[in-house]
C-alpha cells in the first residue's frame, strides 16, 4: 500500500504532522508494510488534513478531515480488513494514466488541472518522483530547439503573465532576447503578498521543480546564464522547498555548466525578500537585489531591456513559469485548446473568507464567478446569503451579485471593475461590512506603500483617514465625494501599480454599494 499525507503549509496548520506521526505509528504497530510519502496540497484546504491510500483491489482513495485519531483507524480497518472506511472518504479517485482525478468530485467537473496536475500526488521532496511523470522532458526538448523556436511557441500559445499585468510572457522573452549585451538574468517572483493568497506559496510546496524547469527554460529561451528565484522569507517550507529542487537539479546535471551535455550554462540562487508588498512590483524587486531600498522607479527603460545591474532581465511569476514546461512540451495548440482566444490557458485562485470550500482552484480561463463559487467552492459558510466577492488582492475590486456571471479573465475581470491580480478570491457574506472592507484593504495598501509619490503616499492616508471616520459612524455628506475625487488623483499620480490600484476597493464598493455608505453617514452608525 502507499499512503500520501498532505502536508503543505495548510496541512500542517490543520494537524498533517501530528496525522503522518499517528499514521507511521500503526503501521510499526499492527507491522504492516506501506510506503507513507509527505506530499504537498492537492487544493483542498478546507478539508485538511488530508490523506489518501492506494490499497490493492481498491480505487485510490481520498480521506478529509483525518483527525486526531482518524487516521490510525482508517489505516488499521481498511489495511488489515479491507474496510475503506467510506464515512471519511472525501471522494473515491479515478487512477488516470499517471494521476488519479476527483472526476465524480461535483468540483471536479469545472477543474482543470494543468500547474496543479501533481500537486498532492508526488514527493515535493524528490525529484526522482517529479521525473518520473514527465518532469524535465520539456527542458531535454527545448535544448534540441533554437531560443527563437522556444520564444515562438510561448508566443503563439497565447501564455499571459500570472502575477496580474497579463502581459504576453513570449512577447516579454523576445524583448529580453532581443536586447543587445551577453549577460542576461531571469528572475522568478515568488513574492506573494495579497491578503487572502496563497497559490505561489502551494504550488512551490508542492511541485518546486516545475517552476524550476520553467526558469530553466525561460534562460534558454532569452540567453540567460544566471537565475534568481525571489522568495519571501515567510515562505519557510517553500524556500526550503525551492532551495532542494535547486540543489539536486544541479546533482542531476540540469543546472551548472553544459546542461545534459549541451553547450547552455545556467545557475540559480534563492533570494529571500523581507516582506515588503512593493517588492511585488519589478522594478523594486530588482532594486531590492542590487541593495538598494525597494523602491519602484519609471519604466522605460523596462526590465527586458535593462533591468537587475542594468541588464536585461526578465521576471516572471511562480504560474507563469509553471505553465512554461507543459506548453514546450504540449504544444501552443495544445494549451490554446483551454480557456479563450485572448486568455488561453487555465486560472488558479486561491479560495479564501465565507466560502465552504477553501482552498486552491485551477479552472479554465472563462469560468464565471458563479461557477467557481458556488459549484467549486460550494457556496456560503454557514448557510449565509453572498454579498460580494473581493478579487486580485487589495488592489483588486469588490465585486457584486449580480457581476457573479463575468467569466474569470483578465479583461472581463478589468471591466467589470476589480481585475486578475495574482488570484486572491476573498468571498464575503451578508453580515461583511464593504465601507469596512475597503477599509481594510486600503489600509493595507496604505501601510505597504513605499512613500515616493506624494499622492500615494497622503492620497492613500487621506482616504483610509475619511474611512475610518465614516465606519466609526463620524462621515460627513460630502465624504463619498471626497473620496471619489481623491481617488482618481492617487490613480493619476502614482508611479506603480501599487499607487493606481490602490482605490479600487474603495471605488468598487462605493459603485457596487453606495447605499452602505450612506447609512454610515446619514445614520451615525
Ligand atoms: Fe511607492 Fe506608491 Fe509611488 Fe508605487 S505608487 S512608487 S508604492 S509611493
Amino acid at each position: 500500500p502507499l499512503i500520501l499525507i498532505g502536508a503543505a503549509t495548510c496541512g500542517r496548520a490543520a494537524g498533517a504532522l501530528n496525522l503522518l506521526e499517528e499514521v507511521k505509528n500503526e503501521l510499526a504497530r499492527l507491522q504492516l508494510d506501506a510506503n507513507v510519502l509527505e506530499v504537498g496540497c492537492m487544493g483542498h484546504c478546507y478539508a485538511e488534513p488530508i490523506m489518501v491510500i492506494y490499497n490493492e483491489g481498491f480505487p485510490p482513495i481520498c480521506y478529509g478531515y483525518v483527525n486526531e485519531g482518524v487516521g490510525a483507524r482508517i489505516v488499521r480497518d481498511f489495511l488489515t480488513e479491507g474496510d475503506p472506511g467510506i464515512e471519511f472518504a472525501l471522494a473515491a479517485l479515478e487512477p488516470n494514466d499517471m494521476f488519479p482525478t476527483f472526476a465524480d468530485f461535483p468540483r471536479g467537473i469545472h477543474e482543470n488541472k494543468i500547474v496543479m496536475e501533481q500537486c498532492g500526488f508526488i514527493d515535493p521532496t524528490d525529484i526522482n518522483h517529479y521525473i518520473a511523470t514527465g518532469g524535465y522532458g520539456a527542458l531535454v526538448k527545448s535544448l534540441a530547439m533554437t531560443p527563437e523556436e522556444i520564444i515562438d511557441t510561448v508566443k503563439s500559445s497565447g501564455l499571459r503573465g500570472r502575477g496580474g499585468a497579463g502581459f504576453p510572457t513570449g512577447v516579454k522573452w523576445e524583448t529580453c532576447h532581443n536586447a543587445p549585451g551577453d549577460t542576461k538574468y531571469v528572475i522568478c517572483n515568488a513574492d506573494e503578498g495579497d491578503p487572502g493568497a496563497f497559490m505561489d506559496r502551494t504550488i512551490l510546496e508542492s511541485n518546486p521543480h516545475l517552476m524550476v524547469e520553467g526558469l530553466i527554460i525561460a534562460a534558454r529561451a532569452v540567453g540567460a546564464q544566471k537565475g534568481y528565484v525571489y522568495i519571501r522569507a515567510e515562505y519557510p517550507l517553500a524556500v526550503q522547498r525551492v532551495t532542494l529542487a535547486v540543489q539536486q537539479a544541479r546533482e542531476k546535471g540540469l543546472l551548472g555548466d553544459g546542461i545534459l551535455g549541451s553547450e547552455f550554462n545556467f545557475e540559480i540562487e534563492i533570494f529571500q525578500g523581507s516582506g515588503a508588498f512593493v517588492c511585488g512590483e519589478e522594478t523594486a524587486l530588482i532594486a531590492s537585489m542590487e541593495g538598494q531600498p525597494g523602491l519602484p522607479r519609471y519604466r522605460p527603460p523596462f526590465p527586458a531591456v535593462a533591468g537587475l545591474w542594468g541588464k536585461p532581465t526578465i521576471i516572471n511569476n511562480v504560474k507563469t513559469l509553471s505553465y512554461v514546461p507543459h506548453i514546450v512540451k504540449n504544444g501552443a495548440d495544445w494549451f490554446k485548446k483551454t480557456g479563450t482566444e485572448k486568455n488561453p490557458g487555465t486560472a488558479i485562485f486561491a479560495l479564501a473568507g465565507k466560502v465552504v470550500n477553501t482552498g486552491l482552484a485551477e479552472v479554465p480561463m472563462s469560468t464565471t464567478l458563479n461557477e467557481l463559487i458556488f459549484d467549486v467552492g460550494s457556496g456560503i459558510a454557514k448557510g449565509k446569503q453572498f454579498k460580494a466577492v473581493q478579487i486580485g488582492g487589495p488592489s483588486g475590486g469588490c465585486l457584486p451579485e449580480s457581476a457573479m456571471d463575468t467569466p474569470i479573465d483578465f479583461d472581463s475581470l478589468t471591466r467589470a471593475g476589480a481585475m486578475m491580480g495574482s488570484g486572491g478570491m476573498v468571498v464575503l457574506d451578508e453580515d461583511d461590512c464593504m465601507v469596512e472592507i475597503a477599509r481594510f484593504f486600503l489600509d493595507f495598501t496604505q501601510k505597504e506603500s513605499c512613500g515616493k509619490c506624494t499622492f500615494c503616499r497622503l492620497g492613500t492616508k487621506h482616504m483610509l483617514d475619511i474611512l475610518e471616520r465614516i465606519t466609526k459612524g463620524q462621515g460627513r455628506p460630502e465624504d463619498i465625494d471626497v473620496l471619489l475625487e481623491l481617488a482618481d488623483k492617487v490613480k493619476a499620480g502614482s508611479l506603480c501599480s501599487l499607487g493606481k490600484t490602490a482605490p479600487n476597493p474603495v471605488l468598487s464598493t462605493i459603485k457596487y454599494f453606495r447605499e452602505e455608505y450612506e447609512a454610515h453617514i446619514n445614520e451615525g452608525r
